[in-house]
């Protein structure tokens, strides 16, 4: 890999470089961060390790044969905190001038939307080149920065190489990353074999309802079903002819939907409505949900493993309707490879219009992205303008993806 002169590795005495990442937010959050840090590793010549908790480690097989990315016990900053320093600090000591301050051996990145969201510049190649001098970098975010990746000129080159098709990114690395340990695959085999198998069609429903913006249930239903009989995933209901018997159906094309929620409304209503009444194609329509677990519950290792069943149960399915703003629907279609249909925003019994809205990429939204221009830190700058290969996110307007350029 090429590499910028100012970024190349030293001679071969130089001693490994670290990555360690840590978790922040839910599952859906930790792997796009995951995926983005092992991206950041590559680019920078770093070892990634991951500080998994109980919570995580039942989860994922490790990655890389004969190896382990698991952080050890004995990794020296976890021993002795006391010479860490932010990123903002030596940036601020270091940036621009000439300080002759020693750089500390370990710095905390942080790059949480909450810590200063918009307004880092970990995206400008100064910066780059102040962390590249620190042997480990201990990082944090919930974001999926692999956008500030792509502005940085010293790594650009080289990522277009990796990613012609730049709607890929978290696809490949997300399939190489990510695979289910045996306890969440026997639950996903589990459920492939009951029911989807014999389907002639998937279609996975992801409904995360954020408290800020909670509409009734019926509306959300209401919503999901005039989404998909728009776009043509499900088939109107028949009111006027009783369902049938499931003797007499035994032939006819099937689809099975997964419902994926904290809440059991959703697949009951929907599964009631369809065991409830005909199609108007005569298709037969079933309706599953895996879990209601009520409520995110991130530091319990089983309750993620439900998740991660469901987000790869979901990345399994023919089509995908999701709800806006969320990184666990974001890690489904990527890994499935789907553009899915975003439901929109809905208030009170209103039903919007249109209820929902096709991705243009399957890459995941990168909410906070940077907001200033590395040459002039308070000029504000629009990112599209500059880079044809990012557009705002469908979901969340102020967010960037990456977007597939035609030639
Ligand atoms: P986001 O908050 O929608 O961006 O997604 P995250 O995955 O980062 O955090 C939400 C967390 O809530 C998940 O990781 C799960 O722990 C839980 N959760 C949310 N929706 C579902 C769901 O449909 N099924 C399951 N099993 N858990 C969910």
């Amino acid at each position: 890999m090429t590499k910028d002169a100012k970024f190349t590795k030293n001679d071969a005495s130089t001693k490994c470089k670290y990555l360690v990442w840590t978790a922040s937010n839910g599952l859906g959050n930790r792997m796009l961060t995951l995926a983005a840090v092992f991206l950041y590793a590559i680019l920078t010549d770093r070892v990634l390790l991951v500080k998994f908790g109980d919570d995580m480690l039942g989860l994922f097989c490790e990655p890389f044969p004969h190896s382990s990315w698991l952080l050890p016990r004995d990794f020296p900053y976890w021993k002795d905190r006391k010479h860490i320093q932010t990123y903002e600090n030596v940036l601020m000591k270091h940036g621009g001038n000439n300080s002759k301050e020693l750089l500390p051996s370990f710095l905390i990145l942080n790059l949480q939307h909450t810590h200063d969201g918009h307004n880092n510049f970990f995206h400008c190649d100064y910066s780059q080149e102040l962390l590249h001098k620190v042997p480990v970098l201990i990082l944090s975010s919930d974001q999926y920065f692999v956008p500030s990746l792509f502005m940085i000129p010293s790594f650009r080159q080289d990522l277009s190489k990796m990613f012609p098709e730049k709607d890929t990114v978290f696809h490949h690395i997300g399939r190489y990353l990510f695979h289910p340990s045996n306890e969440a695959w026997e639950l996903i085999t589990k459920f492939h074999e009951t029911h989807f198998a014999k389907a002639n069609e998937r279609i996975g429903v992801q409904i995360r309802v954020f408290n800020t913006h909670k509409a009734p249930h019926q509306t959300i239903i209401n919503e999901i079903i005039a989404c998909s009989v728009k776009h043509k995933l499900l088939p109107e209901l028949d009111l006027q002819k009783p369902a049938e018997a499931a003797s007499v159906l035994k032939n006819q094309t099937s689809k099975a939907v997964l419902v994926a929620s904290l809440f059991s409304e959703y697949g009951d209503k929907l599964r009631a409505l369809y065991l409830r009444n005909t199609t108007v194609t005569n298709e037969v329509v079933r309706v599953y949900q895996p879990s209601h677990e009520e409520r995110q519950k991130s530091s319990n290792g089983m309750h993620n493993i439900k998740a991660w069943t469901e987000i790869y149960l979901l990345s399994l399915c023919d089509s995908l309707i999701t709800s806006r703003k969320s990184t666990f629907g974001y890690v489904a279609q990527s890994l499935g490879g789907l553009k899915p249909l975003i439901l929109q925003r809905a208030f009170g019994e209103t039903i919007p219009n249109p209820p929902c809205q096709r991705a243009r990429s399957m890459e995941p939204c990168f909410h906070y992205p940077p907001k200033y221009d590395c040459s002039r830190s308070n000029t504000t700058v629009d990112f599209t303008s500059l880079f044809h290969d990012m557009m705002h996110c469908e979901d969340v307007s102020s967010g960037l993806r990456m977007v597939n350029i035609k030639h």
